[in-house]
């Protein structure tokens, strides 16, 4: 019997496409499954994107949700006493992609959402995991970002309200990946879910500042992020990083 495939759907327009392909073309012939991991700091509308998207599929999304830090991303930094390390984020190691994990099947074909303009990432994901067999349904079409977002709103769906506030993702409200025009786009839009990331932030100290000074080499906090610092534009997209986090994990181990 030919392996499942899995879509790891992220509430992201490119992850919602690249489902959208791989079912139309297997869904009638192989066994197919859409998952989800629930996480607390997500803006609410990611959910009313998923039952928007589930339609646009045709079937179910099974949404995983953890448990022992209740699905929550200020959980797992204080529980944990850090926000971001050299193989990446706690949040997306304990809250997706170990329980994705433990849903998963070792033989499962996964579906990649890297679009066009990903394909550095892709080549790192297969550079660390020879061994996984993957679709890429967005890059094997040449579609970019800005293709997956038109296909969903052509699809009358609503894209996820923090598309729709001027972020390039639907990530947590406050991602630990995010640069310095991001977070002072993020206090602006979010400044209570600012102030508690930057309470935790102090409460576990220096080693979970995520910015540093480019002259001095000298981390600094959120609360010390200058107001206007930082162009959110100029950013590079920030991924919550389950593919790519294994990609640099296994690096990093070898
Ligand atoms: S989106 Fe950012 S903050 Fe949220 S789980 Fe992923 S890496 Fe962590």
């Amino acid at each position: 019997m030919e392996p499942r495939i899995v879509s790891r759907f992220s509430c992201g327009a490119a992850s919602a496409v690249a489902t959208k392909l791989v079912l139309a073309e297997y869904g009638a012939t192989r066994e197919t499954a859409v998952i989800n991991a629930f996480i607390e700091q997500e803006h609410p509308d990611n959910r009313r994107f998923l039952t928007d998207c589930e339609q646009w599929f045709g079937v179910p999304v099974t949404v995983l949700r953890d448990t022992k830090y209740n699905a929550s991303t200020v959980e797992v930094f204080r529980r944990r006493m850090y926000m971001a390390g050299r193989t990446g984020a706690p949040c997306t190691k304990f809250l997706k992609r170990e329980l994705m994990d433990a849903w998963g099947k070792p033989d499962d074909v996964w579906v990649l959402g890297y679009t066009a303009e990903e394909g550095k990432r892709l080549d790192a994901f297969l550079d660390a995991n020879g061994s996984r067999r993957v679709l890429t349904p967005l890059i094997d079409r040449g579609l970019g970002k800005a293709d997956c977002l038109a296909m969903v709103e052509r699809a009358g769906i609503e894209l996820p309200a923090m598309y729709r506030l001027g972020y390039q993702n639907a990530n947590c409200i406050g991602c630990v990946k995010g640069g310095e025009g991001y977070w002072n786009k993020i206090r602006r839009d979010f400044p209570s879910q600012f102030e508690e990331l930057a309470t935790v932030q102090e409460l576990i100290g220096p080693s979970a500042y995520l910015f540093r000074d480019r002259k001095t080499g000298e981390r600094y906090s959120l609360r010390d992020l200058p107001p206007g610092k930082g162009r959110y534009q100029d950013e590079p997209d920030i991924e919550c990083g389950v593919m790519c986090e294994m990609a640099e994990r296994e690096l990093a181990a070898a």
